[in-house]
């Protein structure tokens, strides 16, 4: 199997899980019915924990394969929610340290600003698939055509402005729900984890968000990162990690690329 192969995973089997709910669920109906509530009730919350919990923990390949790392020497840094006001100045710093990222973007967001997305494109880096819209609060409850919507909504945006369609793609806030590898079967997309994050949220300052990535800045890495957040600090904490990469020795390069 060649590199490409084994790194960008497109789901095969992305209604595998249906056959294993029925299962589960006669199971438990088979259980309530022999054995009573006592034991139905409690296989019944342990059967549905079982196909919720996945769908929260962005590294679970219970719904879809997910690269979570790399092999070999360099690092992967992505950088999601774009484009943004930030975009520029982190073209400008990755210029600056001969890094190259690739761009999770949102779909309405690159619409609105296509000359970023050609921007992000003519200075080598990557683009990949965030959803249309970034419905951070449902993305995880939303049904197979909502789901279905966001992801190929996005894809022919970013189609259209890049002249091809991307191939990889990152959930919403990490939530992969069932639906999720259908769309990636038909688009051709390969899921992204990561492996090293800082929790650049509300209230952060760049100190303890690169302070929570730099222990993960190893070789083979896959470092999640933000712009366009309202707490501003989002070019700073790119430029901090990137700092961090130069003192380990550490090149950021997109990962089908030789380093
Ligand atoms: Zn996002």
């Amino acid at each position: 199997m060649t590199a490409t192969g084994t790194l960008h995973r497109i789901p095969v089997h992305p209604w595998r899980w249906v056959p294993w709910l029925l299962v589960s669920q006669a199971l438990v109906a088979l259980v309530w019915w022999q054995l009573g509530w006592k034991a139905g009730l409690p296989l019944l919350l342990a059967s549905h924990a079982l196909f919720l919990l996945p769908v929260f923990l962005p590294n679970s390949r219970f719904y879809a394969p997910v690269l979570a790392r790399l092999p070999g020497p360099a690092v992967w840094l992505t950088i999601d929610d774009g484009p943004s006001d930030d975009t520029l100045a982190i073209l400008d710093a990755l210029d600056r340290h001969d890094a190259r990222a690739t761009f999770f973007m949102v779909g309405a967001r690159a619409a609105a600003r296509p000359e970023l997305v050609r921007e992000v494109l003519r200075r080598g880096h990557g683009l990949g698939n965030h959803s249309q819209s970034h419905p951070q609060a449902r993305f995880w409850a939303l049904g197979p055509r909502a789901l279905a919507r966001e992801i190929g909504d996005c894809q022919q945006v970013l189609a259209a402005i890049a002249g091809a369609p991307p191939r990889w793609y990152r959930s919403v806030v990490g939530m992969t729900n069932p639906f999720v590898a259908a769309a990636l079967h038909r688009h051709g997309l390969a899921r992204v984890g990561w492996s090293a994050r800082g929790f650049d949220g509300v209230g952060c300052t760049p100190e303890t968000v690169v302070a929570r990535i730099a222990g993960g800045l190893v070789p083979g890495a896959i470092v999640l990162l933000h712009e366009g957040a309202a707490h501003g600090h989002n070019v700073a904490i790119v430029e901090a990690v990137l700092r961090q990469l130069q003192a380990r020795g550490l090149r950021a390069r997109l990962p089908l690329e030789t380093a």
